[in-house]
């Protein structure tokens, strides 16, 4: 049986996105004020977003925080009209209530600085690091837990890892259409300024409701989940994708990818030594080394690196500091052939072209309707019968399949410059004609 203890008087915190956050469980008021909890607010939840978009400063604490309260409101909503009254009813039992809370809270909890960059650097993997986290005896956040029971941790991670047998809790942190989304949408539209990822979160939730093998939503609330795929797909195309954060992204990776370069070459040493990063160049990773790490750690690195004797080192931080983004193209199939002579063009203007050029894919799918492991979004008639989303909305069923790529190559500005320096200059040329004859944009 778990041990559940109430707080003597409801906490709230207040927030942009749902007003006030309701705690009343002494369990997820102790994991907010955990060490390994508290580090989610020195981790911005955009990573390089914020270079174009510049509001874009909120953290993974303040979306963690949302998560989970929208996850209460779901309880409340199915704990209010779908409550179970015997095991076979494919209704809510409350008593998962907990298990849900506390896996929304610390959903997150396992992302590192600049997350997507750092994890294809160092081959880490944030939803791994999560389960450790909670798993592992050494953390605070698995004292907490094991307070409420002594299998707690485990049910908490089985819940991220989509192993835990009530597919319902599994849903609601992680489907199609779940509370990690519907808050980071709304939390990222508002802090980027932008209106796309707008969509009536109140309408979805009353809409939504559990039945045996999951959650789905009600009929007459089809239009309000239509809204939430388009405010995703568009939150994707203008502010995800966009070419100027990914032009800082890959300065970040090539930045890094040059240190553990330098590391594995003995070339760093002394003040300029990361040692906060050595157990990632040397790929032996604890959990508190994993724990050390933030966004103010790598910018501090950075801050020492811009006087450090390797040039290319050196250049990339700069840029990076200083937000120089590198500039892109946009490349198909059928112009895919020129990207070596490209990379090579860039070479000769002086750049080493590893370090100065990169491929960066952007691709999602607005909707997946069909491949597993992704849920689909079941519309529910009033007698039970479940109808796949896509095959009731013909605007979803619409853009359903339409995959969003855009594979671009980056290279430095300076290529799109004329210098008067004539050996640049003849090379200009050629890089601007492939452009120009190919209308690259
Ligand atoms: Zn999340």
């Amino acid at each position: 049986m778990d041990n559940i203890i109430y707080l003597p008087r409801e906490k709230v915190f207040r927030d942009p996105i749902h007003n006030y956050i309701h705690i009343e469980h002494k369990v997820i008021l102790d994991l907010i004020n955990t060490k390994e909890f508290q580090r989610l607010r020195r981790i911005k939840q955009l990573g390089t977003s914020s270079f174009t978009f510049h509001g874009a400063e909120h953290t993974r604490f303040t979306h963690s925080i949302g998560v989970y309260e929208i996850t209460r409101q779901i309880c409340d909503n199915f704990k209010r009209n779908y409550p179970s009254h015997s095991k076979e009813d494919g209704l809510w039992n409350d008593e998962e209530r907990i298990v849900a809370l506390c896996a929304a809270l610390l959903h997150d909890v396992g992302h590192g600085p600049y997350s997507h960059t750092f994890e294809h650097i160092f081959d880490t993997d944030h939803e791994q690091w999560t389960q450790e986290i909670i798993t592992n005896e050494k953390t605070e956040i698995n004292a907490v837990l094991r307070k409420v029971a002594s299998n707690f941790p485990e049910r908490v991670a089985s819940v991220i890892k989509k192993t835990y047998p009530n597919p319902q809790v599994v849903q609601i942190i992680s489907s199609q259409l779940d509370a990690d989304r519907m808050d980071y949408l709304l939390r990222d539209a508002y802090n980027t300024g932008t209106n796309y990822g707008m969509f009536d979160l109140t309408r979805v939730l009353r809409v939504m409701r559990p039945y045996k093998e999951g959650i789905a939503f009600e009929t007459d609330g089809m239009h309000a989940v239509e809204d939430y795929i388009l405010a995703r797909f568009q939150m994707y195309q203008q502010i995800y994708f966009h070419p100027v954060s990914r032009g800082m992204e890959v300065i970040l990776t090539n930045l890094l990818q040059r240190a553990k370069t330098l590391y594995e070459n003995g070339d760093m040493e002394g003040f300029d030594m990361p040692s906060l990063l050595v157990p990632f160049f040397e790929k032996n990773v604890s959990v508190n080394d994993y724990l050390r790490l933030d966004d103010g750690v790598l910018n501090t690195y950075f801050n020492l690196w811009i006087d450090h004797p390797d040039k290319i080192l050196k250049d990339l931080t700069r840029r990076f500091l200083n937000r120089h983004p590198f500039k892109s193209i946009q490349f198909t199939d059928s112009t895919k052939y020129l990207i070596p002579n490209m990379k090579d063009l860039v070479e000769k203007c002086g750049f080493d072209k590893q370090y100065y050029t990169a491929i960066n894919n952007s691709s999602d799918l607005p909707y997946d309707a069909y491949n597993e492991p992704k849920t689909p979004i079941e519309i529910i008639q009033e007698d039970g019968t479940l109808n796949e989303l896509s095959t009731l909305s013909y605007l979803v069923a619409s853009i359903s399949d339409k995959i969003s790529k855009d594979e671009r190559l980056f290279f430095p500005k300076q290529m799109l410059t004329k210098t008067r320096n004539s050996i640049f200059d003849s090379y200009y040329d050629e890089f601007q004609s492939h452009i120009n004859n190919n209308q690259l944009i």
